[in-house]
């Protein structure tokens, strides 16, 4: 299944390298990388080194050769179902979100059978963008705290024989949204959740994961509104105890901001300070309304301040927060702060080029400025930051001792012709899905185009017949009526 076998050494030949000198990305004409044992061993300028003649090698000429990217918030395991039910709706009263009424539709009619193929194919359109990490939070558990695990150890199961690289975040909370289309309530459950998050920290701990494995666990409390107190100490303990990384929704919208207020006489973020779990281990995914964000106006910054004094991260999600009418305000407004900021897909298009593209423009449009974030600031987030996030400095860079993770860009396509800066033209004109071949771990998990393991096709008609099930249990839990099995 696995063309590549880099126990026996690989060299990738010839290639425009992206690498890192003094912080900076750096264009590296007629490199060759030498691999072994799944890590880089050694850069060199070709022809000025002797390739072992057992060596496999890879012909990088005429392609530029990046490093993986970093998704650092992704949900595969529902994300192709939801195509077609999130866009262009969400009600006023609810922040013009989706996020409370048609994602929990969805999800309710999804079957475990269902998000295992999902996953399958997130992986697919991922690899295809040039992902070679996803932090996958799975939701099954997360659904009024039912479901089984047995699903998300199917995944990872899939992971490792396909070669994909997963951060693998079962979720769990303590309470569920409650909503009427106008207000939110919250559901909670008598055992705070503690139940669904034990039987998640048994699985992970289960994994029994080595550093060579290449799937490791994160902790993944829902969202910030449906924890209680207890349960986020908790995990922030039982994640420093074990030196894992936590992610977990916040500052997903201003409904969330004003019922967390009304309820803690403090903001989200000063209150997750305040029980002492904003921390260096903690990443926020989207961190979009915090105190300052236009939609909450409470003051003009100290959220901000907060999380860069704490050194906690943000994974910044553009895409699906454009498409809700918000943005973040703003990413050049972050860094400044000191925040660590990484970049996810969250939901659709998977497709990591999307989001820098959109991170850059969304950031410069909230900043109105033309400067500011810089392609090498989207790509830098999209790469290295994120893998630092994760704890990960062997990850998001092409560097000695790193994981040789690799992808090979053709420099003739026509969106890239004339090369000049290859880190504007990647950010800026890169196609979607164009990865030419991508290197985990220096196995090939897609070569010339082609990905290894996975009969696509198959794959695209089952998704289509699974989904078409979805959407009609939608109709018959009497969720969402109107969209019910509606195929246009
Ligand atoms: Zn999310």
């Amino acid at each position: 299944m696995i063309e590549t076998h880099p126990d026996r050494g690989l060299a990738v030949t010839g290639g425009l390298v992206l690498v890192r000198a003094d912080g900076a990305f750096v264009a590296r004409r007629a490199c060759d990388i030498a691999v072994s044992n799944g890590r880089i061993q050694s850069l060199h300028d070709s022809g000025t080194w002797q390739i072992p003649e057992s060596w496999e090698r890879i012909d990088a000429s005429g392609h530029l050769v990046t490093p993986g990217f970093v998704n650092l918030h992704s949900h595969g395991t529902d994300t192709p179902y939801t195509r077609g039910v999130l866009e262009d709706a969400g009600s006023p009263s609810l922040g013009e979100s989706p996020l409370y009424e048609h994602l929990p539709a969805v999800r309710a009619a999804i079957r475990p059978a269902d998000e295992l193929a999902a996953t399958e194919l997130s992986f697919v359109e991922r690899i295809r963008s040039g992902i070679t990490t996803s932090v996958e939070m799975t939701y099954f558990t997360e659904v009024q705290s039912r479901g089984s695990l047995d699903v998300v150890e199917e995944i990872v199961k899939t992971a490792r024989s396909r070669g994909w690289r997963m951060i693998i975040a079962p979720r769990y909370k303590s309470a569920d949204w409650v909503t009427d289309g106008r207000s939110l309530d919250y559901r909670w459950y008598s055992d705070e959740g503690f139940t669904r998050f034990s039987e998640c920290l048994d699985f992970l701990d289960s994994l029994n994961t080595g550093e060579n494995d290449l799937v490791q666990p994160m902790l993944a409390p829902a969202q910030i509104d449906t924890c209680t107190e207890r349960l986020l100490q908790t995990t922030t303990e039982e994640a420093r105890r074990r030196g894992w990384k936590v992610q977990l929704h916040a500052g997903q919208s201003e409904k969330e901001f004003f019922s967390m207020l009304e309820r803690n006489g403090k903001t989200p973020l000063e209150w997750l300070d305040h029980i002492g779990c904003l921390t260096p281990d903690m990443i926020l995914g989207h961190g979009v309304h915090l105190s300052h964000h236009s939609r909450v106006q409470h003051d003009d910054g100290s959220d901000l301040g907060r999380i860069g004094a704490a050194g906690a991260a943000v994974a910044h999600c553009p895409v699906v927060n454009g498409r809700k009418g918000r943005l973040l305000e703003s990413l050049p407004r972050y860094l400044d702060a000191g925040i660590r900021v990484g970049l996810g897909t969250d939901t659709y298009p998977q497709d990591m080029l999307n989001e820098m593209r959109i991170a850059a423009m969304f950031g410069k449009a909230a900043s109105q400025t033309s400067r500011r974030p810089t392609a090498a600031d989207v790509l830098s987030a999209a790469t290295w930051a994120g893998a630092d996030i994760l704890g990960r400095p062997d990850l998001g860079r092409i560097e000695e001792g790193c994981r040789a993770d690799l992808v090979l860009w053709k420099l003739s396509a026509a969106a890239n012709v004339p090369t000049r800066d290859v880190v504007k033209s990647l950010v800026y004109s890169q196609p979607h899905a164009s990865a030419d071949t991508v290197l985990i771990d220096g196995r090939a998990v897609l070569r010339n185009g082609r990905m290894a393991g996975v009969d696509e096709d198959a794959l695209a008609a089952r998704i289509q017949e699974l989904a078409e099930g979805v959407w009609a249990r939608m109709g018959e839990l009497g969720r969402l009526a109107p969209l019910e099995a509606e195929v246009v």
